[in-house]
């Protein structure tokens, strides 16, 4: 008999209590936060799903792995294991530990990109972005047409528009240094990749003699919708799936914080010596010696374990039908929703949600903060007030109005997700009394995790505060 239930394949080994707060002490709360959640306590939320970068729970391997890590400065067994682990899977031969992922995205565009570059990707990352953006270069967003419609339904929606990748390719001779592919695609939706499309886009890239990097945080989660989705690759194993498609790039930036099931550490590999060299002179300058680039000894260890278990498929079974779970919940309540739901996140369709709410009143954010004040859950815009400030300092709205519940690994259950959905359709009900916020003070660049705001038009849900 295969029973249909599928259950968290794992029991619990530690706990940890999280806290309950009333409806008046989280307004209190976010007021002091200036209406942002990224500067809220942590111990004043109730479910935090603000991200699942660094949040997940180790296993007992990992922490019995971090036990013999080994903390010499230089050529460290640690470091040579987390070598051997990121080598096995990805096939590259030059292999930078970092802190976290965009460590290895600033080491990577400081030595490969100069004033005026363009960098194509289906969908930059918000770090991504800001770094080559640093580098006064063109950080240009290339997903396919149906990646920004969260309605319509594709199997691989975080798929590049290859075709567009040529255009930019031929028109730019001497231009493009590399192209990158996110997968999956988080700031698309935590949608995932195809293989064919992974596999056209190096085609294309090395027809120009540019090479390809494959933004890979959470390549996992991408195996596994290949696996599920993609024909040929059924009764292939996610290392398998993970391996062949790493062989069509050139190079990798990583943050072990998402599918390196680690709380902190990243990576930067590559193929080209030189390339690698520059890397390694850089990564010194800014992260420590390379053989363990801002890292711990045990962190190496850990990682060196989680990347293994990020590719197990009872994991990446529980992993994806728990988000698909949320889901199907939103849809009964009538939550719009960008469909179909990812690997990591459901993304929240907030425009469709409150078309009431201007993008320059950021209906997201505002939706980010009514999830917090009635339920005490915190999640992230993705939307104008994260991508809506031009390099210029001139605003215009981003493509979609998303508030993200991105889910930290192996930390809630089922009940957490029930709890979530009774919120959302309490929140429902709420709609035409939300209202919009401004920006009261920002900073420069990466505004959405420092800026403080208020509320358009006096409270954030008329008639309840
Ligand atoms: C998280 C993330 C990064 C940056 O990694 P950090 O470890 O947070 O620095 C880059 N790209 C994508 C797609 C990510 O999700």
């Amino acid at each position: 008999m295969e029973f249909q239930t599928i259950i968290e394949p794992f029991r619990i080994k530690t706990v940890e209590p999280i806290r309950r707060t009333t409806r008046a002490q989280r307004l209190e709360a976010i007021q002091e936060a200036g209406y942002n959640p990224f500067l809220l306590k942590a111990e004043d939320v109730l479910i935090d799903l603000l991200t699942d970068s660094g949040t997940g729970a180790m296993s007992s391997r990992q922490w019995a792995g971090m036990m013999v890590g080994d903390e010499s400065y230089a050529g460290a067994r640690s470091f040579y294991r987390f070598e051997a682990a990121v080598r096995e899977i990805t096939g590259f031969k030059h292999i930078l530990p970092t802190h976290q992922g965009r460590a290895a995205e600033r080491i990577l565009f400081g030595s490969a990109l100069k004033p005026g570059d363009i960098v194509p990707n289906n969908t930059h990352f918000d770090t991504t972005r800001a770094n080559v953006e640093y580098r006064k270069a063109i950080a240009l967003d290339i997903p396919i047409p149906e990646a920004r419609d969260p309605k319509r339904y594709h199997p691989f929606k975080g798929n590049m528009d290859l075709e567009k990748l040529e255009q930019v390719l031929r028109e730019n001779p001497g231009r493009v240094p590399l192209v990158m592919i996110t997968i999956t695609n988080n700031s698309g939706g935590g949608q995932p990749v195809s293989m064919a499309n992974i596999r056209g886009a190096s085609e294309i890239a090395h027809r120009y003699g540019v090479p390809l990097f494959i933004d890979a945080c959470r390549f996992a989660e991408n195996a596994w919708f290949i696996k599920m989705r993609e024909e040929g690759y059924a009764d292939k194993s996610p290392l398998e799936i993970a391996q062949e498609l790493f062989s069509y790039a050139d190079g990798a930036t990583m943050s072990a914080k998402k599918d390196g099931m680690a709380n902190i550490g990243g990576f930067l590999a590559m193929n080209d010596d030189a390339l690698a060299q520059k890397c390694r002179n850089m990564e010194i300058l800014g992260e420590g010696f390379p053989t363990y680039g801002g890292l711990a000894g045990y962190d190496l260890e850990a990682i060196a374990v989680g990347l293994f278990e990020a590719l197990n498929e009872d994991y990446l079974r529980y992993r994806i039908r728990s988000i698909e779970y949320l889901g199907e919940r939103m849809k009964k309540v009538g939550i719009p929703f960008v469909e179909p739901t990812g690997g990591h996140a459901v993304y929240i369709d907030a425009r469709e949600l409150l078309p009431h709410i201007p993008w320059y009143e950021y209906p997201a954010w505002a939706l980010s903060l009514v999830l917090y004040v009635e339920g005490g859950i915190r999640s992230v815009e993705i939307g104008s007030v994260m991508f809506g400030r031009q390099p210029d300092g001139t605003e215009k709205p981003a493509a979609m109005e998303l508030v993200r519940l991105a889910f930290p690994r192996r930390v809630y259950t089922q009940s957490h997700v029930d709890y979530l959905a009774e919120v959302l359709d309490y929140i429902k009900g709420l709609v035409p009394r939300i209202r919009g916020v401004r920006i009261v003070e920002e900073p420069p660049v990466l505004r959405h995790f420092t800026a403080r705001f208020e509320p358009a038009h006096g409270a954030l849900v008329v008639d309840k505060e």
